[in-house]
């Protein structure tokens, strides 16, 4: 096993135990994934993200066949639509997390813009969030509607399901996950009231700067 392959199995187990315990997933919901030279690494089906266990993590070839570990999530073809359409993205997490997940049901959601300018730091670390389609779980649709986008977004809420963030590693996907998660708890709290988003020169200035992600 490359280092590349064995460092990318502990990032997997030590951060989707953060992201369990800190209450971003419960119960088996939710599965991440590394691109490997040659392959991918997903977390298996009915697990749930404290459990990952470095050896027992599912390997899939290049061309999607499960070679190793554990039968992958059936959510897996929403992971190779990114990898497919994004050849930067190195990592991808999907949650059920409940802030972006209420923002995913709620009718008057943006499905070009789900989550406004609140702050900078949802602009540079996620950019803009398209809403897809409802289908059910487990749907193939889901990663040809996915495809449909030509790799544009880093990240997208599922509609009724919740968000899927690609990211160069795993870790900076996670951190971008969380960023989408805790703004979309900014959003919430903000129903209702008057709301100052960032400025048109805000955002460029962002840009400029920090070569934000998606203005
Ligand atoms: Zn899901």
């Amino acid at each position: 096993m490359s280092p590349e392959e064995k460092n990318a199995r502990h990032e997997m187990t030590k951060l989707g135990a953060s992201l369990f315990d800190r209450g971003f997933s419960v119960g088996t919901a939710g599965n991440i994934s590394v691109r490997l030279a040659d392959g991918l690494l997903m977390s298996p089906t009915n697990t749930r993200l404290c459990d990952l266990v470095p050896g027992r993590i599912s390997k899939l070839d290049v061309a999607g066949n499960h070679v190793s570990g554990d039968p992958p999530t059936k959510e897996v073809f929403l992971h190779w639509a990114f990898y497919d359409t994004r050849p930067e993205a190195g990592a991808v997490v999907h949650l059920h997390s409940t802030a972006a997940t209420a923002l995913s049901c709620l009718a008057d959601t943006d499905p070009e813009n789900c989550i406004p300018p609140l702050t900078p730091y949802v602009v540079m670390r996620v950019g803009t969030v398209k809403l897809v389609p409802y289908v059910r779980p487990g749907d193939p649709r889901s990663g040809a509607l996915i495809r449909e986008l030509d790799g544009r977004f880093a990240a997208i809420l599922l509609a009724n399901h919740g968000p899927v963030v690609s990211g160069k590693d795993l870790f900076s996907a996670v951190c971008a996950a969380e960023e989408l998660e805790e703004t979309a708890k900014l959003l919430l709290a903000l129903r209702g009231r008057d709301v100052r988003l960032l400025s048109v020169p805000d955002l460029a200035d962002l840009k400029k700067t920090y070569g934000a992600i998606r203005i």
